[in-house]
């Protein structure tokens, strides 16, 4: 496991994601209250939930209070919210760790220091193309008054512009949500008809958009396809259990 010391160093925040050693580490890794226990074990801080998303490669954003963990079920246990169709979460609730699993995907740890709000989201294209940053960044603003060029920002592991083959239909969901200038900077063509996406670009693209600054966003430059430190799809060449992929959350102290 490893932290993003941009914001931990800095802050009243708590980052982690995880990686193929930690699924290792423990012959009940994929046992929830087991993951729970190492995650906490890791942090060395008081974490109380641990609100995992039930993702749909959505564009949506979910706002976790005590009222709504609490409807959901079991306030003082960990649980999987079962509400669909959000792939982003947003909370200001101290100790409350908001969890996502990615296996190329781009994990994105938002927080905001004025506001002391914690955001996370799982950006794959669909959810890139949909603009689920600009729509977190737009909660946390709308919900908790934050201002974007306050907002950090950090992406985790996740399969970089080398290595993301795509078709040409990716290509033109994009051009529906994005100007022409700024697709042809994405989608790099490839002699077969194939283009590379370069997801973080595109991702930065929204958030600059919403307001963020660009000194204000740190990447950990680690390529989940080409390091074998990290569970990656492509890699392996079918879709990873998502109780064996990576782990990424963040929890106000
Ligand atoms: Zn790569």
């Amino acid at each position: 496991m490893k932290s993003i010391p941009f914001f931990d160093d800095r802050h009243p925040v708590r980052t982690v994601f995880t990686n193929i050693a930690d699924c290792q580490s423990h012959p009940n890794w994929q046992s929830i209250e087991t993951r729970n226990a190492l995650l906490r074990e890791y942090l060395n801080a008081s974490i109380g939930q641990i609100v995992y998303a039930c993702q749909t490669h959505s564009s949506s954003v979910l706002v976790v209070t005590d009222k709504n963990v609490g409807d959901l079920g079991r306030l003082e246990e960990d649980q999987i919210l079962e509400v669909g169709g959000f792939d982003a979460m947003v909370t200001a609730l101290p100790k409350t760790m908001l969890c996502i699993h990615t296996a190329d995907c781009l994990p994105l740890f938002l927080y905001d220091p004025q506001k002391n709000v914690a955001a996370i989201a799982h950006c794959g294209w669909r959810g890139i193309c949909g603009r689920i940053a600009s729509n977190a960044i737009g909660v946390m603003a709308e919900r908790f008054g934050s201002d974007p060029t306050q907002i950090l920002a950090a992406f985790g592991p996740g399969i970089c512009e080398e290595c993301y083959e795509v078709g040409s239909e990716l290509k033109d969901a994009f051009a529906e949500r994005f100007s022409t200038d700024e697709v042809e900077s994405f989608f790099r063509p490839k002699r077969d008809g194939k283009f590379l996406l370069d997801l973080r670009k595109a991702a930065m693209r929204d958030l600059l958009r919403s307001g963020i600054r660009p000194e204000n966003v740190h990447d950990e430059e680690i390529c989940t396809y080409e390091s074998k430190d990290y569970p990656s799809c492509r890699r392996v060449g079918y879709r990873i259990d998502p109780r064996m992929q990576m782990f990424s959350g963040i929890a106000l102290t």
